[in-house]
This record gives structure tokens, C-alpha cells and sequence, in this order.
């Protein structure tokens, strides 16, 4: 099987980071800057049964903010244009934080007909991994996820099951 999935979430939640742990290479820059990929950035990953072509989507995490400023304008188009024919999208937060910006996102995957695959991310600095548990359930009610993934992208924990639930998407 082969597809499309697109990576959102809002700035610094870790999605370049995750490309770059999903594809073995530094190929989308990461920052603590918000809004340093300006580009689409697109990498293939080929697992025994599988072919992923993930798309790191700057713009959809700030749909709803600076509207009018061009570079917004340009980014969202490419944004929009990037969920048109993507097959599963994977959600991108950061641990037990769910800000304005977040439920941005989540409104504009209202309309989302594929399986879209929560994933929380920076969990390596969860210090109380229990707390997890009662927030996956309060995530669980915020929209139907086809899976939810507790992982580190820059310590790669739980990535490759992340890339499991993705593959039985495709
Ligand atoms: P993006 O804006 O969503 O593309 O976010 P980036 O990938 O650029 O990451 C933003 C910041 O979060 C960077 O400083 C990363 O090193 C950091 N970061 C990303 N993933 C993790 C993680 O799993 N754990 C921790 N502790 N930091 C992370
Ligand atoms: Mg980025």
C-alpha cells in the first residue's frame, strides 16, 4: 500500500522534528521558532508492506491567526492544497497542553473524511507518565481519532508505532 499523510499541528509542537525522526534524515528544519518551515516538505518512508509519503504542512497551524498577511496567504493555499488528496493525517500536540491554537487545528479537521491519528508528543518530558491516561480520554473526546500515540519525536520513542497506525491507513 502506498499514501499521502499529512503532518499538522500547530508551530513548535515537533513536526519537523518528527519528519526528520520518521525519515533518518535532517531534511525539514526544526526550531524554537515558530514558522521556520515556510516550505512544504515532503519525504518517502518504505516499510516492508508500505510506502508513506509524509508531507510536513506549514501553514494549517496558523489558519485563523494573521490571516491577511501574504506569506499566510501563500502558506495557507499550500496547506489546503497539501490536505486535498492525502489519505490520513496525523494530529501533532505537545503532552497535556491544549491551547487556542491546538483547537484551531482541530476545527479545521472538522471536515477531514480520512482517519486522522492523534499523536502527543514530548512526552520524555512528562514526568508523571499517570497523568497521561485520564488526558487521552479527555483528547478522546474531542473527535473521533483513528488511533492516539503518546511518543517523542527527538528521542523517537513510540515513533515507529506511530508509523504502524499510519501504514494501516494507506
Ligand atoms: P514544528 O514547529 O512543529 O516543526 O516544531 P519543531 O520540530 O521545529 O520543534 C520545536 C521544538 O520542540 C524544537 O526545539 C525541538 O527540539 C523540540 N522538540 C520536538 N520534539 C520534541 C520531543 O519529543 N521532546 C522534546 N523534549 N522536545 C522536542
Ligand atoms: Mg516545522
Amino acid at each position: 500500500t502506498c499514501g499521502f499523510v499529512a503532518i499538522v499541528g500547530r508551530p513548535n509542537v515537533g513536526k519537523s522534528t518528527l519528519m526528520n525522526r520518521i525519515l533518518g534524515q535532517k531534511i525539514s528544519i526544526t526550531s524554537r521558532r515558530p514558522q521556520t518551515t515556510r516550505h512544504q516538505v515532503m519525504g518517502i518512508k518504505t516499510l516492508q508492506e508500505s510506502q508513506a509519503i509524509y508531507v510536513d504542512t506549514p501553514g494549517i497551524h496558523i489558519m485563523g491567526k494573521d490571516r491577511n498577511r501574504a506569506i499566510n496567504r501563500v502558506m495557507n493555499h499550500s496547506a489546503t492544497q497539501a490536505l486535498r488528496d492525502i489519505d490520513c493525517v496525523v494530529f501533532l500536540i505537545d503532552r497535556t497542553r491544549w491551547t487556542d491554537e491546538d483547537q484551531i487545528v482541530l476545527d479545521k479537521l472538522v471536515h477531514v473524511k480520512v482517519p486522522v491519528i492523534l499523536a502527543i508528543n514530548k512526552v520524555d518530558r512528562v514526568q508523571d507518565k499517570a497523568t497521561l491516561l485520564p488526558w487521552l480520554e479527555q483528547l478522546a473526546a474531542k473527535r473521533e481519532f483513528a488511533a492516539m500515540v503518546p511518543l517523542s519525536a527527538k528521542h523517537g520513542t513510540n515513533v515507529a508505532e506511530l508509523e504502524e497506525e499510519v501504514a494501516k491507513r494507506l
